[in-house]
């Protein structure tokens, strides 16, 4: 049966007489209808969020209770939530109890950034003009944030956001992608009715990125963007922006190197994982595969076995690894992609055909050339690319040649190529003899170059959302 959902907004449950449809990515099937709102919505959920602001943030105790109370709340209703993201996404049911789990997590360790946070002291005699004076910081909500998010982990990429926005004492105005707005208006009911969170702290609102996204970017009240989603909107907001802070999470082509002395066979069955969770909707998806040649034969026979027992179907399906891609859009574009790169030479290993279900099948490539766009750009989807070489520096070399910069990784158990791999791998995580997909909600995560500019995880976004103030003291 279709619900309709009204919006967490102020003191209001708001619905504004139009509608947004949210479909299956699977089966196109109706889900939910969720408001469409204006750039009108955004100026009054901005207008809450600043009365909020004004009237002082609540003390850091009361924040941590209220994410305490979050995390319990949500462990109880983790098969509620996987049941929505499997629905709106098309998030295999078994990864999006994994991803709703994650966000326990993430509450949790908000929690922990709430109670903990705290400036510094200053050492003002250090120099003769600080002598006989005290200073110390305080950190101060940095104002109200507008959050902006993606589809693919509706959840747990959302409450990345406003968890740590509760523990620093900011309101939010909070924008889901419109594939996928369910579980963010769910989440925000339940911090509200279950969690204590006073209402207006945090307000919803959905509706296409270019309206209501671009009001929240470009509205004078809001002090910071938290940005997760592509590089060319990335941007883009942060060109608008210029008064603002602005972090950014964006894409990556996120490259492995696998030595011969690494364990190729773990390396080949994590990427099976890796390469195609969530369809490869993950901006940490493993993409580019660099093998020493010595084993690129009997590493990629037992990669393609692997991918080859992936069951494809439908996301509700306890057994289903791999389902849709969110729109049949991006499947058509992936398998375009897929077809280029075959007429240019590399060849289909397995996968690269649409199903009768409407699927595109997981897909490995081999004897691709680093500037097809399998290669070079972020596809998104359920493919790998193998490439083959045969010295480690020019591996090295090779997975740095990227616009992207988020998290690479090496299989070695060589000390002295873990080290180099470590010191030459220009991205904001290196991991050595585990996939780059892997991520822990408490770790430093973000890239460099069009990967973003920030680092998310709670205690560095709270860190992001909040100011040092100076306090300077004479006796
Ligand atoms: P997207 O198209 O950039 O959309 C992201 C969000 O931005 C959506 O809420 C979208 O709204 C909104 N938006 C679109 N145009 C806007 C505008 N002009 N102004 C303000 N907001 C606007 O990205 P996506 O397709 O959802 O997500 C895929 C991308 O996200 C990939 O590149 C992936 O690598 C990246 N990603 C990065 C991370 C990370 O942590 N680094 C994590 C996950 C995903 P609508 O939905 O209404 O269009």
């Amino acid at each position: 049966m279709t619900t309709d959902h009204a919006l967490p907004f102020g003191n209001e449950r708001l619905t504004t007489g139009q509608w947004i449809e949210v479909r299956s990515p699977y089966d196109d099937s109706l889900i939910a209808r969720v408001p469409k709102c204006d750039e009108q919505h955004v100026q009054r959920a901005v207008a809450f969020a600043t009365a909020v602001r004004d009237a002082g943030p609540l003390p850091p105790y009361q924040r941590a209770e209220i994410l305490d109370r979050a995390a319990t709340a949500l462990s109880n209703r983790i098969e509620e939530f996987a049941r929505i993201i499997a629905a709106e996404a098309a998030k295999p049911i078994r990864t999006a109890r994994v991803e709703a789990q994650r966000a326990v997590s993430t509450f949790q360790f908000s929690a922990v950034a709430a109670r903990t946070l705290a400036g510094e002291v200053v050492p003002m005699d250090a120099s003769a003009a600080g002598a006989g004076k005290i200073a110390f910081t305080l950190r101060i909500p940095i104002g109200v944030v507008g959050a902006i998010t993606p589809f693919n982990f509706p959840l747990n990429l959302v409450v990345h956001k406003l968890a740590p926005a509760i523990a620093a004492g900011c309101p939010v105005v909070v924008k889901p992608a419109s594939q996928t707005p369910v579980s963010t208006i769910r989440l925000v009911e339940m911090l509200i009715d279950e969690c204590g969170l006073p209402a207006g702290h945090i307000n919803v609102v959905t509706g296409g990125g270019g309206t209501v996204g671009n009001a929240i970017v470009e509205h004078p009240d809001v002090a910071l963007i938290t940005f997760t989603g592509s590089p060319e909107v990335g941007w883009d907001i942060r060109a608008k922006a210029a008064r603002k802070k602005v972090g950014l999470e964006l894409g990556n082509n996120a490259p492995v190197i696998i030595e011969p002395s690494g364990d190729w066979e773990t390396a080949a069955a994590k990427i099976s994982v890796a390469g195609f969770s969530h369809a490869g909707q993950s901006c940490i998806s493993t993409q580019r595969i660099f093998v020493h040649e010595t084993i690129a034969t009997d590493f990629t026979d037992a990669l393609v076995d692997n991918v080859k027992n992936l069951v494809v179907g439908d996301p509700m399906d306890e057994s289903t690894d791999v389902s849709a891609l969110i729109s049949t859009g991006e499947r058509d574009r992936v398998h375009t992609w897929v077809d280029e790169a075959r007429a240019q030479g590399a060849r289909v290993a397995c996968g690269g055909e649409i199903g009768d279900d409407g699927v595109l099948r997981p897909t490995v490539l081999t004897n691709v050339d680093d500037d097809m766009k399998v290669c070079a750009l972020e596809v998104f989807g359920p493919v790998v690319a193998v490439m083959t070489y045969t010295d480690f520096d020019d591996a090295l070399r090779r997975a740095n040649t990227t616009r992207y910069g988020l998290q690479a990784a090496v299989f070695t158990t060589h000390i002295a190529d873990a080290m180099k791999a470590a010191q030459t791998l220009d991205f904001g995580g290196v991991l050595i003899n585990e996939v780059p997909t892997f991520r822990a909600d408490q770790q430093p995560y973000g890239g460099l170059r069009d990967s973003g500019n920030t680092r998310e995880g709670p205690k560095y976004t709270v860190e992001e959302m909040t100011d040092a103030r100076l306090i300077i003291m004479n006796a």
